[in-house]
């Protein structure tokens, strides 16, 4: 094919043009040099470039730049970097090249560009690494994440010339992380085309279908609309208000996503549009206005009660402020209404930025705040990659709550929050010594899910400090990380004691303290890491009186004649289960095999138990004095295996004791106190009831063991006023 390189330079100056008229933050004589000037470069570097399509490289960078000025509305240093994006990326020209032309802001921004440009590689554990990455970069400047946004739009845009295996690759990195992003940032509109684009390359036939769909039915939802529209139309009219009305299909991946979540055909998707009534108000009335025309909706049709969304008296996190309402509209169909202002509506199509170009506002701090704002958005822990994307993502799709402080102050947490989230909201301290709270003046435990409304005063204690269960509690990345930290961080000041425990513990027998030694022991005892053989000494999980066993010559030590302690001959006939847990062996196969506890009966390590083959799900372990036990060796002795603990991880158990005995003031105070200080056990909860003076109650705690389970059981007898104290089930 012959190229016309002339007409392909005046097509070039014709975007470039466009892109200028988009550009309304451009405005002095100097940003438009250096928008020239980028250009310029751009062109220059990319000139033996064509893109997959056989265009010219240069209309890409150009494109980028103008989906940058018009749709998410960033000024000058933004377009400047959008033209050079894949200048460094592709071609010769260095980072420090451009720093040296445009200086250090835009050579950093360009930077980060570059940096996570070749991200993602799905099924491997190195996309979430480079997408903490890629979120760290971007918190330098938001604006990065912004262009690259961009960027990607277009590149979905124009991704029908890639093949096919791209393309795939392409369309389902832009559903795991560009849309919940463009989300996240508040650009729905964005959001919205890149799911959509994103479900046309994974999905084809589901789009083509649903695009088919819609368009067979546009004709009988357009009848639908103009009759549900047409009294409200008009008694918006006589109200004198300025209004735009209506009814917008909703995007055809959101269709998708409502058929996949109720496995109902497309025909079985009731709301397939939503009425959205803008109202043309000035600011300070935009809030009655948007009620009065609620009102007016709600004359014609009757409203459901828990559909009402208020987010104009507390907008989402992402800045989206709207009304919302569900109400029952001609033949018996519920139909979503939005309602919001102008200034509302263009916020939440475009973000921030583009609203105050609309405005016609150059306000350059307004931007400025906005980028900032995202970047608090973004700006998660320092975290384990993938833990972090679980949790980040967690946070994209969660709806919020709004929750009080015992002052008033309104929080915003995602659903499904608890009253240990909100302590780490308030201040990362208050979370550390959280004891408990107080949900509108009723007590109730950590782990309580707040619902919108609570109003939550958290309780403290000096001594508290966080336990690994907590995690389970928690559901915002903030409490988790912190916690995680704080765990490890206690971790290891437990294993500096044992370190002391155990220097001391050799010294006499005449071992000395090297890493050949320890080597050594690690193997024998089958621990890890350092850090965890020595919290293991410090817990006294590890024997240390075997050592004096071992052979010792010229302190040194060698283990092998001694048998490492828990290898019995039993236990080398059998395979331990669960991978690397080496929780529980069963005997008689070699094969790994299942297990699950079985709940009658809920065995911890310590307990003798058996192994029960069910008929589908898989192996079940009793504890042998389970009354069910009984039975089932009785009826079913070819079906029992033996199963052994290997003691070898120290993971939590529940378990639970019954107590009964006199009702005496401060008692369960008493008995709650004990069991705190105990080293390693949690409450989960606590159950008291009191009648005529004598009280049962019933505590369910995590242990490690059996050990440490009786232990407990021993002191809470001593307690002045109980008269039993049995564990649940024996
Ligand atoms: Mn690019």
């Amino acid at each position: 094919m012959e190229i016309d390189l002339e007409a392909e330079r005046l097509e070039i100056l014709k975007r470039y043009r466009s892109l200028l008229r988009a550009a309304k933050r451009v405005e002095t004589r100097s940003d438009k040099l250096l928008v020239r000037k980028a250009l310029e470069l751009a062109v220059d570097a990319h000139k033996d470039m064509r893109r997959k399509s056989g265009e010219p490289y240069i209309y890409h960078p150009i494109a980028v730049a103008h989906i940058v000025a018009e749709e998410i509305g960033l000024g000058t240093t933004s377009i400047v970097c959008a033209l050079l994006h894949d200048v460094v990326e592709d071609t010769d020209i260095s980072l420090e090249n451009i720093k040296g032309r445009f200086g250090e802001k835009i050579a950093k921004i360009i930077d980060g560009l570059t940096k996570i440009s070749n991200i993602y590689d799905p099924a491997s554990s190195l996309q979430a690494e480079n997408f903490r990455k890629m979120l760290l970069t971007m918190s330098d400047d938001v604006r990065v994440i912004l262009i690259k946004l961009a960027d990607r739009l277009h590149n979905m845009r124009t991704l029908e010339s890639m093949p096919k295996h791209k393309q795939l690759k392409i369309a389902s990195e832009t559903l795991f992380i560009y849309s919940p992003l463009a989300h996240r940032l508040g650009l729905h509109a964005i959001k919205t085309e890149l799911e959509d684009l994103g479900l046309k390359y994974t999905e084809p036939d589901i789009y083509e279908s649903i695009t088919q769909k819609l368009r067979d039915t546009q004709r009988e939802r357009n009848r639908y609309i103009n009759k549900f529209i047409e009294p409200v139309k008009q008694a918006l009219e006589k109200e004198g208000l300025k209004f735009n009305i209506l009814g917008r299909p909703k995007s055809i991946y959101s269709i998708w996503n409502k058929m996949k979540k109720k496995g109902v055909p497309f025909e079985e998707v009731f709301d397939l549009f939503a009425i959205r009534i803008v109202i043309d108000s000035a600011s300070e009335y935009e809030k009655s206005d948007c009620w009065k025309v609620y009102s007016i909706v709600s004359d014609y049709y009757l409203p459901n009660p828990d559909r009402l969304r208020d987010w104009i008296s507390t907008p989402k996190a992402n800045g989206y402020e709207s009304l919302h309402t569900t109400v029952m509209g001609p033949k018996g169909l519920w139909v979503e209404v939005q309602i919001r202002s102008l200034r509302m509506d263009e916020i939440a199509e475009k973000g921030y930025a583009a609203h105050w170009i609309y405005k016609g506002v150059s306000a350059e701090n307004a931007l400025e705040e906005w980028l900032n704002k995202l970047r608090d958005v973004l700006q998660n822990m320092d975290d384990n990659a993938i833990d972090f994307i679980d949790d980040f993502k967690l946070n994209l799709f969660a709806e919020e709550i709004f929750v009080f402080t015992p002052s008033g102050e309104l929080k915003k947490l995602p659903i499904n929050a608890t009253a240990l989230d909100f302590a780490f909201e308030i201040h990362t301290q208050i979370g550390y010594k959280c004891i408990g709270a107080k949900v509108n003046n009723k007590l109730v435990p950590l782990s309580h899910q707040l619902v919108s409304g609570d109003q939550v005063e958290i309780l403290t204690s000096n001594k508290q400090d966080p336990k690994e269960e907590w995690l389970n509690y928690v559901i915002t990345a903030k409490a988790k990380s912190f916690i995680k930290a704080k765990l490890k961080e206690e971790k290891k000041r437990i294993a500096a004691e044992g370190k002391e425990t155990f220097r001391e513990f050799i010294k006499p027998i005449g071992i000395k303290f090297n890493s050949a030694n320890i080597n050594e022991l690690l193997a024998f005892y089958k621990t890890p890491t350092l850090v965890e053989f020595f919290y293991r000494i410090a817990i006294n999980k590890i024997d240390l009186e075997l050592i004096k066993k071992f052979v010792i010559t010229k302190g040194n030590i060698d283990h092998s004649s001694v048998p490492t302690p828990d290898k019995t001959s039993f236990e080398q006939l059998v395979t331990n289960v669960r991978g690397k847990s080496d929780l529980l062996v069963i005997g008689d196969t070699l094969e790994k095999i299942d297990y699950s506890l079985a709940l009658c009966c809920s065995a911890i390590p310590g307990d003798d138990v058996f192994g029960f083959i069910t008929q589908n799900e898989g192996i079940h372990i009793h504890r042998t004095n389970c009354k069910k036990a009984i039975e089932l060796m009785s009826n079913y002795a070819y079906r029992v295996v033996r199963a052994k603990w290997t003691s070898q991880e120290l993971i939590a158990f529940l378990a639970g004791i019954e107590l009964t005995g006199i009702d005496a003031v401060g008692i369960v105070n008493n008995i709650t106190k004990i069991i705190s200080n105990e080293h390693n056990i949690n409450i989960r909860s606590i159950s008291f009831e009191s009648n005529d003076g004598i009280f049962e109650g019933k505590v369910m705690l995590y242990v490690h063991d059996t050990n440490s389970l009786t232990e407990l059981i021993k002191k809470v007898k001593r307690v002045n006023g109980v008269l039993t104290a049995n564990r649940i089930g024996s």
